[in-house]
Formats: structure tokens, sequence, C-alpha cells
């Protein structure tokens, strides 16, 4: 025993649930005292092979050996006695019992018949210190941050000896800051001796915190890769297969900052004093797809509508184009600086619809076009040729009035206006709402090429999905204010839709009850 350079040997590990083969003969070698990384993206058999290692399902085929001995591990207990703890990605605490109680959950130190109550405390307060120090041993579970939750759980492992501990995906509900102090958390565990296997889907965390990384996809291992061997490209196409459009979109050059906005407010007329939009900072490099994600009421749209020089009360803030401050004070200042919009609601703004689609695309442009107020319709007619070959509009028609167009054209007809304008902001309110799904690859690709031309892009949507494949970068809304930002390539559904519900506000004063 102690001699061998694995501590955790799966071999040909197969799981399936009903028809479904969650595992399919994975082999998985952790050694002892590294980060091992398990990484794929959402469905790939990470959870599942790491419940078999816990004992949550007995019924799978393989072997497991831990530090060299071949172990059958049937239930949680046979886990723990192989040291082995899992922190799952639903944390397993009694939310109405102490900390020190979750810790000791059924292995409470007594006096005589009586738990100890005092050397409990103060046991809880010994290992959680290295950690936290300011985490009370009595506080309950409930009124603790999901971070600090979660290295109660750490503590727990730790106070069952335990010599590996799993992590599942243990940022999904932190705050920045709480991802930093876990990495401390973990680096320390790792000098004193633990094993980490650490579940992610987050490429940056893996290059941050993992010594090796093990990739599946489709219940199966793709790879086991040293981390300091591979980049951010390679590790992403073994986690899906191919090439993604978001290793691309990440490795994208972005040019200067186009729009800063500072401390950007609006307040109801109606309503007097109530925020519409309340201090909102961030700023969209050319070549940048900016998304911003929120649900109903969030403000999307009138954040777009305040950009774009028709705001739905005061504003109060900064907002700087190119680098110098502007005032926005109607859509036509908005053009002139170069900004674009296209509303949720196409019929409403966005078309002309009696007018032949080819007139409409060059609306915008028609100063440009135009010789002593008279337009150039040679040089129209060649702009739309030209636009129309583009964006592949179907029917291949300019002349037919834009309201006998599909959804999808019509929506192609109102980005070709901009794109014959080439803005160095393209504004855009849920650009693919009622266009089908054929349509709305080709309206990403052309979104995605207006950028690679130069153009920063801010869309607002309301669909997640659509957030995720086009968005270079997501700014998250809830109730007027910006509450979050994340890369796309790093975010999940089940982050953005944390800060988008507002439950991050609940956590705050969760914590702010406990400090
Ligand atoms: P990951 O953690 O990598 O996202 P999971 O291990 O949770 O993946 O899931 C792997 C596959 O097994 C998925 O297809 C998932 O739907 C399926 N699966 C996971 N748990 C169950 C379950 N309890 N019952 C049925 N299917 C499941
Ligand atoms: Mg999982």
């Amino acid at each position: 025993m102690g001699g061998n350079e694995y501590i955790v040997e799966m071999r040909s590990i197969v799981k399936d649930f009903g028809g479904v083969r969650a595992v399919d003969h994975v082999d998985l070698f952790v050694r002892k005292g590294e980060v091992h990384g398990l990484v794929g993206e959402n469905g790939a058999g990470k959870s599942t092979l790491m419940k078999i290692l816990g004992g949550v399902y007995s019924d799978y085929e393989g072997e497991i050996f831990i530090d060299g001995v071949k172990v059958r591990i049937r239930s949680p207990k046979d886990a723990i006695a192989a040291g082995i703890a899992v922190i799952h990605q639903e944390l397993n605490l009694v939310p109405q019992l102490s900390v020190a109680e979750n810790i000791f959950l059924g292995r409470e130190p007594t006096k005589g018949i009586f738990v100890d109550f005092a050397k409990m405390f103060n046991m809880a307060k010994e290992l959680l210190s290295p950690f936290d120090p300011s985490i009370d041993p009595r506080a309950r579970i409930s009124e603790l941050s999901v971070g600090k939750q979660q290295l109660v759980e750490i503590a727990r492992a730790l106070s069952l000896k335990a010599r590996v501990i799993v992590m599942d995906e243990p940022t999904s509900a932190l705050t920045e800051a709480e991802v930093e102090k876990l990495f401390d958390v973990i680096r320390r565990l790792k000098a004193t001796g633990t094993t980490i296997i650490y579940i992610t889907h987050k490429l940056r965390e893996v290059f941050t915190i993992t010594d090796r990384v093990t990739v599946m996809r489709d219940g199966k291992v793709v790879g086991t890769v040293r981390t300091a061997d591979v980049d951010h490209r390679t590790l992403a196409r073994m986690m899906v297969g191919r090439d993604i459009e978001a290793v691309e979109k990440g490795a994208k050059r972005l040019g200067n900052i186009i729009l800063r906005v500072r401390n950007l407010s609006v307040i109801s007329r109606e309503a007097y004093g109530k925020y519409i939009l309340s201090n909102i900072n961030f700023a969209v490099r050319s070549g940048e797809v900016v998304g911003i994600f929120g649900l109903m009421g969030a403000g999307r749209t009138e954040l777009l509508m305040t950009l774009f020089g028709s705001p739905p009360g005061i504003v109060k803030g900064e907002i700087e184009i190119g680098g110098k401050q502007v005032r926005i004070r109607s859509p036509i200042e908005a053009i002139r600086h170069g900004i674009g919009l296209v509303t949720e609601d196409r019929k409403a703004s966005g078309l002309i619809l009696m007018m032949a689609a080819g007139h409409n695309a060059t609306l915008p442009i028609l100063p440009s076009l135009s010789v002593m107020q008279f337009i150039h319709r040679r040089r129209e007619r060649e702009v739309i040729k030209w636009l129309w070959e583009r964006l592949q509009i179907v029917p291949p028609n300019p002349e037919m009035p834009a309201q006998n167009l599909s959804g999808g054209n019509q929506q192609k007809v109102v980005l070709a206006k901009w794109l014959a304008m080439r803005p160095k902001l393209l504004l855009l309110d849920e650009p693919t709402r009622g266009v089908d799904v054929g349509a709305r690859a080709e309206i990403h690709k052309l979104i995605r090429q207006m950028a690679e031309d130069g153009t920063g892009v801010i869309f607002a949507s309301s669909e997640l999905p659509e957030v995720l494949t086009l968005a270079d970068r997501i700014l998250v809304m809830h109730s007027g204010q910006l509450v979050h930002e994340l890369r796309a390539d790093e975010a999940t559904e089940e982050e953005v839709m944390f800060y988008a519900s507002g439950a991050h506000t609940f956590e705050q004063h969760d914590s702010e009850a406990t400090n």
C-alpha cells in the first residue's frame, strides 16, 4: 500500500439508465495528490461517473481500485470507508441544522449519552478555520452563502479523513470572489496531500486549477492529458468533437472600445424617482458581439432604446462613443454617431412593408447615394444586388414588397439596411424572434460577419441558447440593473439564469446575515 502511482483507478466502467448508456467503458486514472479535472459538455457523463465512485449508484459494471486495492463501492458508506468524499452538484447539507451538526452528522462527539456540543463546535471551528475563520459553527446552514456551504462540505470531507475529494461543478453558484477563495482552498488541500477530482465545463477553471484533465464526451473518455500540454482550443475540440464557433469567437481579435457607458440610469417620468435602469456600466469593443440576457422587465429593451436616443425616461450618466462623451437625444443623432437599431417589432419600426424590399434596405444610406437630392438609382441597384447576394434573401427579388417576405427574410432585409450603412455599433432587440430555425442560423452568421467587419454588436434576447451561441460576452440584467457579466464560452445556462432570476440577491442577504 502507498506505493501506487494512482489513488483512484476506474476501469471499464459502464452505467445505463434504462436504454441510455450514460457511462460507456470509462477508464479514469487519478494520481495521488493531483488536482484532476474531469471535463465535458452537459450530459457527457461526468456526474454519473463520480456518483459511481461516491456510492450513489451500485449497479455499475467495471472495476474500481483505491490505492491499488480493488473495492466494490455499493453505498456512500463504502465510498467513505475507501476515503472518498463527493461534494455533489446539489449540495448535501441539512439546512435547518448547524454547521457543526452537518459536519459531524451521525458521528457527534459524546459525553456519556449526550452530544458534547462544546467539543463539537470546537472541532468544527478547527476544521473550518484554515479555510474561513468567519464561519460560525453554530450558524444554521440555511443562513450561509453557497460558497460557505461548500466549505462546510469540504470540512465534513476532511473530518471523514477523505483522501480524495470530488467536487462536481463547484463554482456554478459562486461569485467571482468565492471562486478565488475556493481555488485557494483547493491549493491548500493539495499541499496537504489530498487528491481532488474537479468537475467543470469551464475551460478557464481547468487551466487555473488542474494538473491533469480527463475529457469525456457522450459517456466515453476522449483522453487524459497534462493541462500544461494543451491549449484552450485543443481542449474545447476534445470536449465537443469538432472546432466550435465558441473557440473561434474567443480567438478573434477585438478592436478599440467603441461604446462605453458609465453609471447610466434612466428615471421614470410618470412614477418619479423610479429607476427604470440604474447605474449601468459596461463597454463594447469593435468586432465584439455582446448579448444582453434578462427575463421580462429586466430592462433589456429600455437599455437599447436609451442607447439609440429614445430613452423611456430621464437619462443620467455618461455615454462615450469612440472615446468621446456624447449626448444622444434622438434616433437621428444615434444614427449620426454610427449607431443602428433593429427593434423587436420589425413591422412597427424596422420595415416599411409596402415598399419594395430593396428600397427598404437602402433607406439609411440614401444620403450617401444621393447627388443633390436625387437618388442615384444605378448605385442603389448595385448596392441592393450586393446585399441580396450576400444575405441570400429568398426570393431573390428586391422589387418585391417587404410584406410578402417570410419573417426570416424580412429580418435579413432589416439587417441589410444596417449592413449597407456599416454602423460602428449595431443594437438588436430579439434578432430572431419569430424566425424559423434555418433562417435563424443564417441571421446569426450575418451578425457575426458584421462583427468581423468591425461593427460592435449588442443584442438583447430572452432565449438563453441564442445568447450562449451568438455572444462573445454576456451581460445579465435583472430589474433594471446589470447584475453579472461573463464570457460566453465559459458561461453555463445555470449561471446566467441564477443571476437573471435575481437569486444572487437572496444569497447576498444570506451572507450579510452571517457576516
Ligand atoms: P454530466 O454530469 O456530464 O453533465 P450526467 O452524468 O449528469 O452528465 O449525465 C449523463 C447522461 O446520463 C445524460 O444523458 C443524462 O441525461 C443521463 N442521466 C443522468 N442521470 C440520470 C438519471 N438519474 N436517470 C436517467 N438518466 C440520467
Ligand atoms: Mg453534471
